[in-house]
């Protein structure tokens, strides 16, 4: 991308009322751009950013037999009724309006009825299932509090994937599975070090649930890990039953704060019963269908990252995640130097390399303070006087190092 074709601009201030480091330095950077509290709009290289993290955990729930759909937001009264969720004692985060005829409708904050109910229309027998439907969407929510950027937003971004299964044993098998493919999935983010399976309270049908919770000092919960297992006990289940249970010392536990990026939930017949979801077995008896559900937050993942990948400069993004994988900028304006950047833009193009050509008519100093507060994982400078010597001069964000390389030899680097 041209950064003459890109609308955004760098900004020295973020709102005054915005408190959130991530929302901050996102929107300075130019990737969101704040409506209100708790609702962000994606701007081009943010749009890039959160494609990308979508882009990694649809490869691995497709992995793990996943079918990628994508269900309305708005949603009738009568279908979250079957539940009792609609009442908002239960569920206390609904966005509700009505159709101009006067019946309610709510703003999807979660799937699991309006798909059960779906799901009857295509599954009648055994031999229908098991099957994995997940989509990403925005969901709604009414929350209190939203003071935490990208982290807590009143619509938000969720991966959500729900499991239809036959028996206890099927369900358990893809549990694990789950489990799995989301350790992969933090582990390509970036991520993978610092987030921890932690056990969490279950509801009626598994005694746990298990979170996925990145360690970090805004965290909004309070996880207790014991970092050589790699595994830890949430607020609600830390009990001296559950430690035992768990073959956990509580001297082997440190108290941390943590921010919750996942979740997988054993939801039994929570959903197929209200909503009579059955299905015929081997030996022609009707059977509840077994649900599981299993969420991730790509926002939540981008505010986080943004918060704890950066330093007094901006930005820093893992590669994978990153809006572009080099930032190129041309000094001045002599005509071997911009063509030389042209024809090397051109080159990483061909080559599938994302470029954040910085072609703008900028002072270098502007373009540099640009590069590090977008914070793309490599920066690459063509001057005269480099190309005097057949040179390229290569930094890396994290770190700061510089080199001088010819071009094949940075090629060779960036490729
Ligand atoms: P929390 O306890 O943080 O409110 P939750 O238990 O309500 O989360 P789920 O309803 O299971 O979360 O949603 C699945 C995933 O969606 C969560 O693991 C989290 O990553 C993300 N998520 C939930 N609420 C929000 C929100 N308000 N803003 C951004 N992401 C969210
Ligand atoms: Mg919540």
């Amino acid at each position: 991308m041209r950064l003459t074709h890109l609308f955004t601009k760098t900004l020295r201030d973020a709102p005054a009322d915005e408190v959130a480091k991530n929302a901050q330095l996102l929107i300075r950077a130019g990737f969101i751009y704040k409506e209100m509290a708790g609702v962000y709009a994606y701007l081009p290289l943010g749009k890039r950013v959160l494609d990308k993290i979508i882009q990694i955990i649809r490869e691995e729930m497709d992995s793990i037999g996943g079918n990628e759909i994508s269900l309305t937001a708005l949603q009738p009264k009568e279908v979250w009724e079957t539940s009792g969720r609609w009442d908002d004692s239960v569920m206390d985060v609904w966005f509700k309006t009505e159709l101009n005829g006067g019946s309610a409708l709510g703003l999807a904050p979660t799937h699991e009825e309006p798909l059960t109910r779906l799901m009857k229309q295509y599954i009648k027998s055994y031999k229908d299932l098991p099957v994995y439907p997940y989509q990403f969407q925005i969901k709604f929510r009414n929350e209190l509090r939203s003071k935490s950027g990208l982290m807590r937003g009143r619509e938000f971004w969720m991966k959500d994937l729900y499991s239809f299964s036959r028996t206890q044993a099927e369900h358990d098998e893809f549990y694990e599975k789950v489990s799995e493919a989301y350790h992969r999935v933090y582990e390509r983010l970036g991520i993978g070090e610092q987030t921890f399976k932690t056990f969490a309270s279950g509801g009626s049908f598994a005694k746990y649930s298990h979170e996925f919770q990145t360690i970090s000092p805004v965290g909004e919960d309070t996880i207790y890990l014991n970092r050589e297992k790699g595994i830890a006990v949430n607020q609600e289940v830390y009990t001296d039953e559950t430690l035992a249970e768990l073959g956990l010392d509580k001297s082997s536990l440190e108290e941390v704060r943590a921010v919750e990026v996942g979740n997988i939930f054993t939801l039994g017949t929570r959903f197929s019963d209200p909503l009579d979801l059955r299905y015929t077995d081997e030996n022609g008896v009707s059977q509840p269908v077994i649900m599981g559900s299993y969420g991730i937050g790509p926002s939540r993942i981008m505010g986080l990252v943004a918060e704890h990948f950066s330093d007094d400069k901006g930005l820093l993004w893992p590669e994978a995640i990153a809006p572009a994988k080099v930032y190129l900028v041309p000094i001045g304006t002599n005509d071997t130097v911009v063509s030389t950047s042209d024809s090397l833009y051109n080159r990483l193009t061909d080559l599938h390399v994302d470029v954040l050509y910085d072609d703008r008519d900028e002072r270098p100093g502007a373009k540099f303070a640009d590069a590090e507060l977008i914070g793309v994982p490599y920066r690459v400078t063509i001057s005269e006087r480099l190309l005097g010597e057949n040179k390229y001069e290569l930094t890396i964000r994290a770190t700061g190092e510089t080199s001088l390389l010819t071009e094949g030899e940075l090629l060779a680097k960036l490729t």
